[in-house]
């Protein structure tokens, strides 16, 4: 075998042991038997419901607890015995290696280092005074996605993406949502959120009483990451500058970023989901509301209920500014 495909190997079984550690971090499991997990539930609740159920019925959940927790046990077998860090440690590098191997082969030359993040200048001259609140963009959603290009920027351009997936929806849309990067569906489409996790973020914006087409959708990351990972910090650095840019294009009142990534990487903060979801913080004078990802939801639905609590204060909150 060769050291490319060794490499290759390393790295599938390393994305999936840190696939499994950060689910279960996720879920704030301490061990598996507190996993609880299905696969099945799609439902949210509908804007008209007075007073939404949306736990999943006790025994379908109990026998998916069962089925997940047997395989997550199994799947965590043979990684039990290493830490988390070490692992996610080595799965990010192993990855980044081959996105500069990949890289090197298409432009013909192995590059020093990842190209630096473009500057947070794009807004115009950013001076102390004028960091707090957003200013005017005197450029069209059309000039970014043309500046954008089939970008090479970063790794993720190399590791098996098949296109850029730019933001899409209503210009002129109130709320927009910020996810993490395309899965297989959006990469496959050229569109965000398409896939299940698309279905139910659909599901969530009739809840409100909107529809798909009054809002705004985009990711930090344009490109697929191989094996759906988590884009690096520095993949992330690369490509959020496009969405600060469309940000300050569409200027919505709400933007609700979801799960864990997108926020961290949005507001530049260290503190996790768990914390500051349901709670409205601040992107430059435009109010942010972090929530789970509906990925995270499809995985446990018990989770919808907090979402929803969330989603009922962009609603109200909407509602009170119009
Ligand atoms: N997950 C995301 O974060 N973004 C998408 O576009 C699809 C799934």
């Amino acid at each position: 075998m060769s050291s490319e495909s060794n490499v290759k190997g390393l790295l599938s079984l390393l994305e999936e042991a840190r696939e499994y550690l950060s689910y279960l971090g996720e879920l704030g499991v301490e061990s598996l038997e507190d996993a609880s997990v299905t696969d099945t539930a799609m439902s949210f609740p509908k804007a008209t419901k007075a007073s939404p159920d949306i736990a999943a019925p006790l025994s379908a959940r109990h026998a998916a607890l069962e089925r997940n927790a047997s395989a997550l046990e199994e799947a965590a077998q043979p990684i039990s015995a290493k830490p988390p860090s070490v692992l996610e440690t080595l799965a990010g590098t192993a990855s980044t290696i081959m996105g500069e191997i990949e890289m090197a082969k298409r432009t013909k030359k192995f590059p020093d280092e990842v190209p630096p993040a473009p500057q947070e200048t794009l807004f115009g001259e950013v001076t102390p005074q004028d960091q707090e609140s957003l200013p005017r963009a005197d450029e069209t959603l059309e000039g970014i996605w043309k500046d954008i290009g089939e970008c090479m920027r970063c790794p993720l351009c190399c590791q098996g993406r098949r296109q850029v997936v730019n933001s899409e929806g209503n210009r002129k849309a109130r709320l927009m949502f910020v996810g993490e990067a395309p899965g297989a569906d959006e990469d496959a489409q050229g569109r965000p959120f398409v896939g299940r996790a698309g279905q139910l973020l659909n599901k969530i914006i009739e809840a409100i009483g909107l529809t798909r087409e009054d809002v705004f959708i985009g990711n930090v990351n344009r490109c697929r990451p191989p094996q759906n990972r988590t884009p690096t910090s520095a993949e992330a650095a690369i490509c959020k500058p496009f969405l600060l840019r469309e940000i300050a294009v569409v200027r919505p009142d709400v933007i609700v970023v979801l799960g864990n990534t997108a926020m961290k990487n949005l507001l530049d903060t260290k503190e996790g989901i768990t914390k500051l979801r349901g709670k409205f913080q601040d992107y430059r004078g435009i109010k942010v509301m972090p929530t789970f990802h509906p990925a995270y939801l499809l995985r446990d639905p018990s989770k919808k209920r907090e979402a929803w609590d969330d989603m009922k204060k962009v609603r109200d909150y909407l509602k009170t500014t119009t």
